[in-house]
């Protein structure tokens, strides 16, 4: 077992707290067995029996009330300590909707023991398992976002916007990135961070993915097919679209990226799914993101930098591109740290052989030295923001590149070049 786990073993017999004590922590037990009872009248009345791989005086640690029951070692014992703040972080983190089931829960077990032990029962407060004012209304707010989600996918009030992505440093146009909006008949356009965390908590996010896919097969043709016929965009431009753990889970997934592939006519090489560095960490996740490589279509570790992939990773997964998210590009002027992160990932993709996208670029000096460290694309308000079908057709077809002399300005920094 892990050494730096704060452990103890204790031998049969030993009580492990008394029924009125604080609850100070939790214990998982990895060996042995215990037994929660109350003693009543001159005896024990045993109540449950826990052994390997269960928790044991968790309930006064999650409601900060005196222990309900005492705990006692019937067989030698070894036992893991949890204490009530690494329980009270992971409590305060969770979806107030979770948080509020675990205390109706909690209320709920010691309601029913206080009914066993009908003395107990006229004595203690009883505790009505409200949620904090604070819980409750954020558990409401999530959700009517829920069922008002569920309204919109039925209603077609999702639209899918596209933003640029150009290669550095000449500025061809490479390709674009697909991102969700939401019409919403009240509120106007709701951008995604207000409602794609939300669709993943709930799940609705595997509605959506499948309405965002068969919209990009649809509708990103005729954007192809405008870049054809300029000169000054790559031949053929590509499309990336954001895949959740969620998407990748779910058995139908690739079958679904095959179809969208066959009834547009796209081919894979043209689409790019992008994936966090979290969902890397998941076994289905990685299993349909190697069968999707095998389809042919690239994948792009998206917000890089941001999670906990490790370098490894590389050479077991199926990455295509990495993009570096913008906050390293954000502070890159301000902070040495941001720039030698920038530079030490282009050096890697570099030894590995995979282009990076660099995300966020708003200003000509940072496009300038990105293009310097040998970055392969860009994509930024710099070059355009997320746009509708329509703008990013006539976006495409008004593409044009900088002049010779343009660029030179932009490598000297003496203008701020528009696309
Ligand atoms: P993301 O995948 O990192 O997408 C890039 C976000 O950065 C977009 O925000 C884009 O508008 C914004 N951005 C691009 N260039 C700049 C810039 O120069 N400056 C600044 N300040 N921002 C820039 P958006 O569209 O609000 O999307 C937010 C996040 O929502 C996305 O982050 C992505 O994680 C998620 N998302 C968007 N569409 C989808 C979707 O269809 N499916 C899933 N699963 N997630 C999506
Ligand atoms: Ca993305
Ligand atoms: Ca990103």
């Amino acid at each position: 077992m892990d050494a730096t786990l704060d452990r103890i073993a204790l031998p049969a017999g030993t009580l492990l707290f008394d029924e009125g004590d604080a609850g100070l922590c939790a214990y998982l037990i990895n060996k042995g067995r215990l037994e929660i009872f109350l003693a009543r009248d001159g005896r024990d009345v045993v109540l449950a029996t826990r052994g390997r791989g269960e928790i044991v005086g968790e309930i006064a640690v999650i409601d900060s009330r005196p222990r309900s029951a005492s705990a006692r070692v019937i067989v030698d014992c070894e036992l893991i300590v949890i204490t009530a703040e690494q329980i009270a972080h992971r409590i305060a983190e969770t979806d107030p909707i979770l948080r509020m089931c675990l205390g109706v829960a909690v209320a709920k077990y010691r309601d029913t023991l206080a009914m066993l032990d009908d003395a107990k029962a006229r004595l203690a407060p009883r505790y009505g398992g409200s949620a904090s004012g604070d819980d409750f209304r954020a558990a409401l707010g999530t959700l009517s976002l829920e069922s008002e989600l569920r309204r919109a996918l039925q209603n077609d009030e999702f639209e899918l916007f596209f933003q640029p992505i150009v290669c550095l440093p000449t500025r061809r146009l490479a390709g674009f990135e697909a991102l969700l909006r939401w019409r919403h008949p009240a509120r106007g356009l709701v951008l995604p961070g207000e409602f794609i965390p939300i669709a993943e908590a709930s799940g609705l996010i595997v509605e959506m993915t499948p309405w965002c896919l068969a919209q990009v097969g649809r509708v990103f043709p005729a954007v192809r097919a405008a870049a054809l016929q300029n000169v000054d965009a790559v031949d053929p431009v590509f499309i990336s679209v954001n895949i959740s753990a969620h998407d990748l889970a779910r058995p139908t997934f690739v079958g679904l990226m095959a179809t969208m592939l066959e009834t547009s006519g796209l081919a894979p090489s043209d689409v790019m799914l992008e994936v966090t560095e979290s969902v890397l960490l998941k076994t289905k996740a990685i299993t349909a993101l190697k069968a999707c490589r095998k389809l042919g279509l690239n994948i792009a570790i998206d917000d890089f930098g941001t999670g906990y992939s490790s370098l490894s990773s590389f050479s077991t997964l199926p990455i295509t591109t990495i993009k570096i998210d913008r906050s390293f590009v954000r502070s890159m002027t301000q902070e040495p740290a941001s720039r030698k992160i920038i530079h030490m990932i282009l050096r890697l993709a570099e030894e590995l052989d995979i282009p990076v996208v660099a995300e966020g670029i708003e200003h000509p000096h940072e496009e300038r030295e990105l293009a310097d460290f040998g970055c392969a694309f860009a994509q930024g308000y710099l070059f355009g923001r997320p746009a509708t079908l329509d703008q990013t057709l006539a976006l495409t077809r008004a593409w044009r590149l900088p002049s010779q002399a343009r660029l030179s300005k932009i490598a000297t920094g003496k203008t701020a070049m528009r696309a």
